[in-house]
Order: structure tokens, then C-alpha cells, then sequence
């Protein structure tokens, strides 16, 4: 029996026609700016969301660090929610790497940094303070979509305090497709934004910073002193051309067998759903009764995230069609009963 592997959307395995094209790919020297399939994929991705310039970096958590990198100096301080990857899941990259100092902000439940706790961490200009050059969001966080008009009200703010915005993009077509909007509506916002390709769009590797010619080339210095230069990289650059050509829309997919795990779960005894939204499922379990669960789902085969979050997670994806939710949400009943 297959395992159902419900713990994150990077787990999915690329498909049949993804390493084709991987295979057929035209390539060049990426560290020279010579791969044709590199440069098609940050052209592309720069003018699908409205930007100058694209740089394709081998993991999302390297396109946020040189991204804050570009946007900061030594000694300068980044806004950002205290439960962001950034801030909480990149190993204190931006401070160890960086010398940029994160100001963590208590996230609202839905994701959104309240602004006015965002107006009272800007520090004034005086030798005492870092300089708060940045706000980082993170759309969606924990599956949730943060609304259109809080970004309009955070833009709003940054230009006003002389702020950039930089959003941590990582699920930004998830975003999309859950508000039936284009991406770019969303990514216009913000002066920077940072996209995976290997979460539920379905590539092996990659992802994409995006912004201005200028802070783009900034980026890519920073990126080769990182070690993220890569050579022929347009074998996996491929991979995301074709994730973007015909894994966006089918986001929805998953979307829609999230909906039915959680309505499935719903009202079942010693499990509590607390949220749900776009590709993921949060359900509280008593910690004593954490043991049991991964032994009998182990059993029938079935993965989900435990220790993360104080909920557990259960993320849909590509590799989870119909037959694997209905084997977990029988897993999940039998488990309740
Ligand atoms: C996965 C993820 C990243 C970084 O991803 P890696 O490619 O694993 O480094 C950044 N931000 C968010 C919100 C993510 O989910």
C-alpha cells in the first residue's frame, strides 16, 4: 500500500510529462547568466507578477534571506510575525548571515501583523535603535490568505513610514487561486516578493525572487556569496516553467480536498479542527493521545506533521487524489471511534 504523505506539500514527486520537459531543457552557464530555461523562468515569473527582474535560488528560504539581504544593511531591523518562517523556521538567517535584526510581531490568528503594533516597533532615528528599513508578510501563513485590503493598508503604511514590504510568497498561488484573483494583484504590493516552486506547485527544487532590476542584481552578489550559484540549473528551472504552465490552476484541487477532510473531521471525538484553509488542516489532538495517533496511522500507512505547530498539520496536495484522502479520513474516523 502507498503511502498518503500529508505533512507538507514539498513532498510531491515530479510527474512523468514535469521530467520530460526537465529532460529536454536548453541550458548554460547560470552563474554567468548564460542558461536560456533560468533566464525564460524569471522573465517569465517577472512579468506574470509585475516586476523588473527575477532570480531563481535553489530554496525559498535562501530568495527571503538574499532578498532581506538586498533590502538591508548591517544594523538595519525587519519587521516580521513572530510565527513567519523567516523570523521562526530559516534558522535566524537574516541575524546569522545578515546582520539584520528581526523585530518579531505577535500575529493576529488569521496571519495579518496588526499595523498598529507594526507603527509602534518602527524605532525612531537615533544611535540607539537599529534602523527599521522592512516589513515582511507571509501570504498564505498556515494555509490562511491574508485579505486584499489589509495589503493595501500595509502598502499604505509603508510608504508612508519609508518602509519596504517584502512578502514571503512561498503558497502566493495559493493565495491566488483561493481569492480567484490574478497573482499579481496580490504581489503589486509589495516592493519584493518571494515564490516557491516546490511546495504545491510540484517542482523538485527551486524558487523565485522577485523586484527591481536593481535590488534583483544586489540579490544574485548576494546569492553567490551564499553558495546559491548554480551552473546548468536550467534542468530544475524547467520543472517550475512547467509547474507554472499546468500545476496553478489545479491548486484549487487541493483546496477543495482540504475542505472535505476537514468537514470529514469535524464534530469527531478527541479531534478538534481549528482551521482550515486553502491546502491545510490544523487539528488539535490531547498531546497524551499523540503516541496512539502516529502509531495507527503509521499502520495504515499515512504521515502527518506533529510538533511544528501545537496542532497538527495535514497539508493536500498533488500526490493526494480522491482514493488517499477517503484512506485518511477513514484512518482519522477510526482513530476517533
Ligand atoms: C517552505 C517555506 C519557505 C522556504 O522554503 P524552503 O524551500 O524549504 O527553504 C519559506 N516560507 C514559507 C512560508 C514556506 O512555507
Amino acid at each position: 500500500m502507498d503511502w498518503i504523505d500529508l505533512r507538507s506539500d514539498t513532498v510531491t514527486q515530479p510527474t512523468a510529462a514535469m521530467r520530460e520537459a526537465m529532460l529536454g531543457a536548453a541550458v548554460g552557464d547560470d552563474v554567468y547568466g548564460e542558461d536560456p530555461t533560468v533566464n525564460a523562468l524569471q522573465q517569465r515569473l517577472a512579468d506574470d507578477l509585475g516586476f523588473e527582474a527575477g532570480l531563481f535560488v535553489p530554496s525559498g528560504t535562501q530568495s527571503n534571506l538574499v532578498g532581506l539581504m538586498a533590502h538591508c544593511q548591517r544594523g538595519d531591523e525587519y519587521l516580521v510575525g513572530m510565527e513567519a518562517h523567516t523570523f521562526k523556521y530559516e534558522g535566524g538567517g537574516a541575524a546569522v548571515l545578515g546582520s539584520i535584526q528581526p523585530q518579531p510581531i505577535v500575529q493576529a490568528a488569521d496571519g495579518t501583523l496588526p499595523l498598529d503594533a507594526v507603527e509602534r516597533a518602527i524605532k525612531p532615528i537615533d544611535p540607539h535603535f537599529a534602523r527599521t528599513r522592512l516589513l515582511c508578510l507571509e501570504n498564505t501563513w498556515h494555509g490562511c490568505v491574508l485579505p486584499m485590503e489589509y495589503l493595501a493598508q500595509a502598502r499604505e503604511l509603508c510608504d508612508r513610514r519609508g518602509l519596504a514590504l517584502h512578502l514571503d510568497g512561498a503558497r502566493l498561488f495559493n493565495a491566488a487561486v483561493a481569492l480567484g484573483v490574478p497573482a499579481r494583484e496580490i504581489a503589486r504590493h509589495f516592493d519584493s516578493v518571494s515564490v516557491c516552486l516546490s511546495k504545491g506547485l510540484g517542482a523538485p527544487v527551486g524558487s523565485v525572487l522577485l523586484g527591481t532590476q536593481a535590488l534583483i542584481d544586489s540579490a544574485r552578489r548576494w546569492r553567490k556569496v551564499v553558495g546559491g550559484g548554480m551552473r546548468q540549473a536550467g534542468i530544475l528551472a524547467a520543472a517550475g516553467l512547467h509547474a507554472l504552465d499546468h500545476h496553478v490552476a489545479r491548486l484549487a484541487d487541493d483546496h477543495a480536498r482540504a475542505e472535505r477532510l476537514s468537514e470529514a473531521l469535524r464534530g469527531l471525538p478527541g479531534l478538534d479542527v481549528v482551521t482550515q484553509q486553502t491546502n491545510m488542516v490544523f487539528v488539535e489532538v490531547p498531546v497524551a493521545r499523540h503516541d496512539e495517533l502516529r502509531a495507527q496511522m503509521e499502520a495504515a500507512r499515512i504521515r502527518l506533521s506533529f510538533g511544528y505547530t501545537p496542532a497538527i498539520r495535514l497539508v493536500t496536495h498533488m500526490d493526494v487524489d480522491d482514493a488517499g484522502l477517503q484512506r485518511a479520513i477513514d484512518a482519522l474516523r477510526a482513530f476517533a471511534a
